[in-house]
């Protein structure tokens, strides 16, 4: 095994042939003449004059070794049921949907609009659109009309592929009205709407314009359509990001470059090996699904599991706590891949649940998106007994930027970070207001990047560079670097801490506080389950720490003396580990955070409620219900 020191730095000092070493990872048409191609920063040429393919790669070339073999394993526990499909039967269905998309006038360069829930049907859109050269653009399923229409107007998608409806934890959630609204809201109109017919919500079609896409398909069963060879440069999707902050934005990926990224991730990062079992937890509405349920693994030459459904029911839908490591131990999943908010579900329940099913195939459970406090990593840690893997990236990425690079070695994970940068990531932790490098083990600053991105990176913004450049390459005073929005440090060993969002910082009387620090040590009160600090005008001292913590016993949320003492205890843990300053005016406590889609808390919709503001962009927020228990504590708290 490499040390993985050199090969990071290898990677770094001489990208050019630690590049063409990793592309040969992935099958060309025709090679690359160039492999990084720096003269236009920050914007990145990757594996200029190469062609391939991302469905090529990820199903044809396969064919020949392994056609026979499990590619991927649609589990619903929403619709009770399991479908798998082999490499062979893959290839044939893409190869249907394409010849469907061809047919309704889809080219090369088209957008495809997918909003769609996590079927198999998603998937086989994907790689169709992806085997001739069409554009998707993945909106998570169920996303609110209004934000789907501005996705449809940035996006022009020429079609849009669609189903009756989505379910979650029993619930039906109809698509065709929404997507009907969001077509009438947007300026922009698709030429067809194919959609899938899950029998779950009644569908009134368009005329003319919307196709059962089960009557297009029986037209092409059987279709041969080859894949279409595009340059590496091509764009293959674009992506919003989650929008936790703000206005998302659509982030465009590569072909070549993102095919050899994940190539290379899936060896060096996952060590997932051919014939074996991922299991993502995502949604293909997230970055992490498109590069780890989609792509990635069955590149690797992997089965992928989709699945629908919450991680707390069973197959027979009945509840079932134990759901996914049942499916560890069908399906023999080697490697998982899961967020801290899915673990902070399963941790309501019996630990026992982790230890019913024989996870001896698991090597490890990666984990992504949020900051993955101590006590959740310890928790899951110890029930499964296998390593947990943080991992710190962004759709921005396109694979992760910190972590532990598991393929190369196995260095040890230190609680509470992510790792060490990633190879052919350039990590940089500056002064937020003088831009100056900050070396010294421990100090704070903000995570950038220097140029050049590696394979991977968004190539732009769709449609707007200057966007582009503006926001992310010219935030820090007196540097071009691509900056993460994210505060971190970096200690004496080079692992990196993320301490959360550039705009989540609190400043109480002069003193500069994250409220990833507070959460974390709120959260590691027994008592608590969950919890989200904001900072909130303070007439006196600026600003002052608010806590809202879901409590593990209920009985906290009715009884009042109960509520009391918790706030107490919360507050003396605050104030005795990081200081009087740090501790929070007020704990309050909830039966749910508000969180977007993709889990994250949406810290700034809390304070705007605390400050009694309008919380702004909301299309984005999970269940405004949640923002109805903030703003009712909240407002009796002022009462008192
Ligand atoms: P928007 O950029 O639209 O506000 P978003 O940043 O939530 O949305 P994503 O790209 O999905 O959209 O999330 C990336 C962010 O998630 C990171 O910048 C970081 O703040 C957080 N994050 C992801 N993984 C980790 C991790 N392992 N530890 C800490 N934070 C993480
Ligand atoms: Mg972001």
């Amino acid at each position: 095994m490499t040390n993985y020191v050199d090969f990071y730095r290898r990677s770094i000092e001489e990208p050019n042939e630690f590049w063409a070493e990793q592309a040969r990872l992935i099958d060309w048409q025709t090679p690359p003449t160039q492999v990084l191609d720096d003269s236009r920063p920050p914007f990145v040429r990757w594996f200029a004059g190469g062609r391939t393919n991302l469905c090529h790669n990820a199903i044809d070339r396969h064919l020949a070794t392994r056609g026979d073999q499990t590619a991927l394993i649609a589990v619903s526990t929403e619709t009770c049921s399991e479908r798998i499909y082999t490499f062979a039967q893959l290839h044939a269905e893409v190869q249907r949907m394409a010849a469907a998309l061809l047919a309704i006038g889809v080219g090369k360069g088209d957008r495809v609009l997918i909003y769609m829930p996590m079927i198999a049907e998603a998937v086989i859109t994907m790689l169709a659109c992806a085997r001739i050269g069409a554009i998707h653009c993945v909106v998570f399923g169920g996303f609110a009309s209004g934000s789907l229409a501005s996705r449809i107007e940035d996006a022009t998608p020429k079609v849009i592929v669609s189903a009756d409806a989505g379910s979650r934890g029993g619930k039906v959630l109809a698509y065709k009205p929404l997507l009907d609204e969001a077509i009438r809201l947007a300026a922009h109109k698709p030429g067809a709407v194919l959609l899938f017919d899950r029998g779950l919500a009644p569908m009134a079609l368009v005329e003319g314009r919307d196709h059962l896409a089960s009557v297009v398909l029986e037209r092409h069963a059987g279709a041969d359509v080859p894949c279409e060879w595009l340059d590496a440069t091509d764009v293959s999707y674009t992506i919003y990001t989650s929008g936790t902050t703000g206005k998302p934005k659509g982030v465009q990926r590569d072909t070549g470059g993102y095919a050899v990224a994940l190539a290379a991730s899936m060896k060096h990062i996952f060590d997932g090996r051919p014939g074996e079992t991922y299991f993502c937890t995502s949604d293909i509405g997230w970055v992490v699904g498109h590069c780890y349920i989609v792509y990635g693994p069955l590149i690797a030459g992997m089965a992928s599991i989709v699945y629908e459904g919450l991680p707390t029911q069973g197959l027979d839908g009945q509840p079932n706590g134990a759901i996914w490591w049942e499916l560890v131990e069908k399906y023999k999943v080697t490697v998982m891949f899961s967020a801290p908010t899915a673990v902070r579900v399963l941790k309501k329940q019996d630990p026992a649940l982790l230890r019913k099913h024989d996870l001896s195939t698991l090597r490890a459970l990666f984990l992504a998106g949020e900051p993955l406090d101590e006590p959740t990593a310890s928790w899951i840690s110890e029930g499964l007994g296998v390593p947990i893997i943080d991992n710190y990236w962004q759709t921005e990425s396109g694979w992760p930027i910190i972590t532990i690079a598991n393929g190369v070695e196995k260095k040890a994970s230190k609680f509470g970070s992510p790792g060490v940068p990633m190879y052919g990531f350039k990590v940089m932790i500056v002064h937020e207001t003088t831009g100056e490098e900050l070396t010294a083990p421990g100090e704070k600053g903000v995570v950038v990047i220097d140029g050049p991105t590696p394979p991977g990176f968004m190539q732009t913004v769709w449609g707007d560079d200057a966007r582009y450049v503006s926001t992310y390459w010219q935030t820090v005073p007196g540097r071009s670097v691509y900056s993460t929005f994210d505060w971190g440090i970096r200690d004496a060993d080079g692992y990196y801490y993320i301490l959360g969002r550039t705009d989540d910082v609190i400043n109480v009387a002069g003193h500069r506080l994250g409220t990833r620090e507070i959460e974390e040590s709120i959260s590691g009160h027994a008592g608590v389950a969950e919890v989200a600090v904001v900072g909130v005008a303070d007439g006196l001292k600026g600003q002052v720490a608010m806590a809202f913590a879901v409590p593990r016993n209920s009985a906290v949320l009715t009884e009042a003396d109960q509520a009391l003492v918790l706030e107490g205890e919360i507050m003396k843990r605050v104030a005795d580990e990081l200081g009087a300053l740090a501790r929070p005016a007020r704990v309050r406590f909830v039966g749910v955070l508000p969180k977007t889609r993709s889990g994250k808390l949406l810290r700034r919709a809390i304070q705007a409620v605390c400050e009694g503001r309008d919380p702004g962009d909301l299309t984005t927020l999970d269940d405004p219900a949640t923002l109805q228990q903030i703003r009712s504590v909240v407002g009796s708290a002022s009462a008192n």
